[in-house]
């Protein structure tokens, strides 16, 4: 089963909830049946929490973007490729330097070209790795600095979990997703195949704003999803209005403690590392455990 973790914006404590979410799994049913991917390709930090003393079973490069090249023998100097929309190509005597930070591989510059002097080719634009943890394996990716891409390499590392479930390798009962904060593409990646999502927000006005258009992607996919409000005791107000308007689809509430920061400081999961913390994220694991 696939829960995804989620939140409208960065900071709120995705990784936290997420990390103790497999920390407790793990406890419940063993670590052969709990995998965990890190989704956030941008940041990715659940290895942080979950990671110390992991065994590095994996390690390659992917591919999961473009750009342009220039064979300098095949060219003429002609200025035709001169067209680049992005200004990731400029020419210096004549000639084509492509900028690779800002080169979107849309190919507009090889088409014009008479020698065939420019090509688009993949490049290696992250690093994935599969570690054997405490926790189980955890499956993450991180996105090379100035890369794109990331939507397709989180779809990458759901299809290398995949790969090892068909392969035989591994079982896992749970499949707990560390997804990316915000609305784009690697959000939609991760939510994209998840049988349960967990909105993880904040009571603040930016922090509603935010968790209601991330449950605009998760309604669209048709996923049933649950709450978790953090920090609930720094606006009771908007914790009360939050709680009155998603009545049934509020799963917890977790208080602001700077423990909280202790926890990632200590590269340890919250809940293992103050366990009275387990019992505001019992009722996750409850509902995460009830699904059918
Ligand atoms: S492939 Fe597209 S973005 Fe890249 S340099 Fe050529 S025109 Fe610009
Ligand atoms: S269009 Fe081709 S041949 Fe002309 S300058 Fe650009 S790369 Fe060189």
């Amino acid at each position: 089963m696939n829960i995804t973790v989620v939140s409208g914006k960065g900071g709120v404590g995705k990784s936290t909830l997420s990390a103790s979410l497999v920390h407790m799994l793990t406890e419940r049913f063993g670590k052969d049946n709990i995998v965990s991917v890190d989704c956030d390709v941008d940041a990715a930090d659940l290895h942080i929490f979950l990671g110390q003393g992991a065994t590095v079973l994996e390690e390659y490069e992917a591919e999961s973007s473009e750009k342009a090249f220039v064979d300098y023998d095949r060219c003429t100097s002609c200025g035709r490729c001169d067209v680049c929309r992005f200004n990731a190509l400029r020419l210096v005597n004549g000639q084509p330097v492509i900028d690779r930070y800002a080169c979107e591989g849309c190919g507009a510059c090889t088409v014009l070209c008479p020698t065939d002097a420019i090509q688009i080719k993949p490049v290696k634009n992250a690093v994935i790795r599969v570690l054997d943890t405490e926790y189980g394996i955890l499956v993450t990716g991180q996105l090379r600095i100035g890369e794109s891409g990331s939507g397709k390499i989180v779809t990458l590392l759901k299809d290398k979990v995949n790969q090892m479930i068909s392969d035989g390798r591994i079982r896992p009962r749970y499949v707990i997703r560390d997804g990316a904060p915000g609305i784009s593409c690697p959000v939609i990646a991760s939510v994209n195949g998840s049988d349960y999502v967990i909105v993880v927000t904040e009571p603040t006005p930016s922090g509603l704003v935010d968790m209601e258009r991330v449950l605009e992607i998760v309604e669209q996919f048709g996923i049933p999803y649950g709450i978790v409000i953090n920090k609930h005791d720094a606006n009771p107000v908007l914790t009360e209005r939050i709680q009155n308007e998603y009545r049934g689809i509020v799963l917890t509430k977790i208080p602001y403690d700077r423990k909280v920061v202790e926890a990632a400081v200590n590269r340890t999961p919250l809940t293992l590392l103050h366990p009275e913390f387990k019992g505001y994220i019992r009722p996750v694991i409850e509902k995460i455990t009830s699904l059918r």
